[in-house]
């Protein structure tokens, strides 16, 4: 295991802000895992898994404790089968060439997925997805080093609890496992319709009418890099807020001064709205603050154009939430993890 200490944290996370983590090692193996776990529990340092930085923060402060930097990586093919392929996939690898290796493979299952920053090993902790498609429909099962137990446990889709962005590794279980594969099962052939309704108006427009893996990702690519700005060039975590969840006296009163607004019901009388358009209404798409900017084709991703700290990020945050709530009197909450 490569251990280091005091390591820049911005060059890890895609927002590129964040101070240092007093120590980092870089995950190659699972020996590598249970050499970190047994360094920070010897140590009584606090522990946090990163893999491509790419929904996580860290403040100016840094992390005072180990940052584990998951690297571990191969595949394995389990079980070829008429219809389906069952893959392990270390949880290193990279979540974009394993949907791309998918398709040259003529499998389907998380081509929709294309473009979607970060590891698999982080996919299945926010039940990653996009344009219909979400991990949890292929997920067969994971390996994860549970720290409680201090043993290796798999951990079947039933076990991970999925629900829209959301498992038990960003609820009751935080902090708890470091996962170190995940396995799928993707099907042979071709996808098929009906298709989430961006893709398929892009797919009418060209006059497709025969649908493969290849052409599902070629559509979704062209889609995000129209919307999206991408981390390389343009350092932000994604959706920055969390769509927000109001009362149904809050929808109608909302509703009847913008009549085109679209509630979605998630039970209970509440329903959830699209943050980006409460943001857009509040006059601050493309609105910039103290190096950062919110993005002018998706008001609901927050950028950095040249902000010096994480606290010129919290500044920007805190405006664009009090800003949100005077004009509405909704408070909109982040959704991006912070690294603690
Ligand atoms: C431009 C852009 C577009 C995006 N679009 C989408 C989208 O369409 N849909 C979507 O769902 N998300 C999207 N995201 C968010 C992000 O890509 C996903 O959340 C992705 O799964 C994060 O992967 P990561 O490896 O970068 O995770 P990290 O940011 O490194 O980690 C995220 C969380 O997972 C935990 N974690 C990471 N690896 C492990 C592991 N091996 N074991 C245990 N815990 C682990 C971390 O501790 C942290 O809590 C987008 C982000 C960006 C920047």
């Amino acid at each position: 295991m490569k251990l280091e200490e005091n390591k820049s944290l911005k060059d890890y996370l895609t927002m590129r802000l964040g101070g240092k983590a007093r120590y980092f090692a870089e995950i190659q193996t699972k020996d590598d895992v249970v050499e970190a776990f047994q360094f920070a529990a010897a140590h009584q340092l606090k522990t946090f898994v990163i893999g491509g930085g790419s929904n996580t923060l860290a403040d100016d402060e840094g992390f005072d404790g180990l940052v584990m930097h998951m690297c571990l990586k191969g595949r394995t093919i389990l079980e070829d089968n008429a219809d389906d392929i069952v893959i392990r996939y270390g949880a290193g690898e990279i979540l974009d060439e394993v949907i791309s290796e998918s398709v040259d493979m003529h499998l389907t299952g998380i081509e929709a997925m294309s473009l979607i920053p970060g590891t698999i090993g982080a996919a299945p902790v926010q039940n990653v997805g996009a344009y219909g498609q979400d991990i949890s429909q292929s997920f067969v099962e994971l390996e994860a080093y549970d720290m409680h137990t201090r043993a290796f446990v798999t951990l079947s889709k039933e076990d991970c609890q999925f629900a829209y962005r959301a498992s038990i590794f960003r609820g009751k279980d935080w902090g708890r496992y470091i996962i170190v594969s995940v396995t799928l099962r993707l099907q042979k052939g071709n996808p098929q319709p009906p298709f989430y309704k961006q893709v398929q108006a892009r797919l009418d427009e060209k006059g497709i009418t025969s649908y493969t893996p290849a052409l599902i990702r070629e559509t979704v690519i062209e889609i995000r890099k129209w919307k999206l700005p991408d981390p390389h060039y343009i350092p932000n975590s994604g959706s920055f807020f969390k769509n927000a969840i109001i009362t149904k006296q809050k929808l109608a009163h909302l509703q009847e001064k913008y009549p085109t607004l679209k509630g979605f019901a998630m039970g209970n009388d509440t329903f959830k709205i699209s943050t980006g358009w409460l943001i857009d209404q509040a006059g601050l798409k493309g609105a910039s603050m103290y190096g950062m900017r919110v993005h002018d084709r998706n008001a609901l991703v927050l950028t950095n154009v040249g902000a010096k700290s994480y606290h010129a990020l919290a500044k920007a945050r805190e405006d664009i939430i009090a800003e949100v709530n005077k004009q509405f009197g909704i408070k909109i909450v982040q959704e991006v993890l912070e690294m603690h």
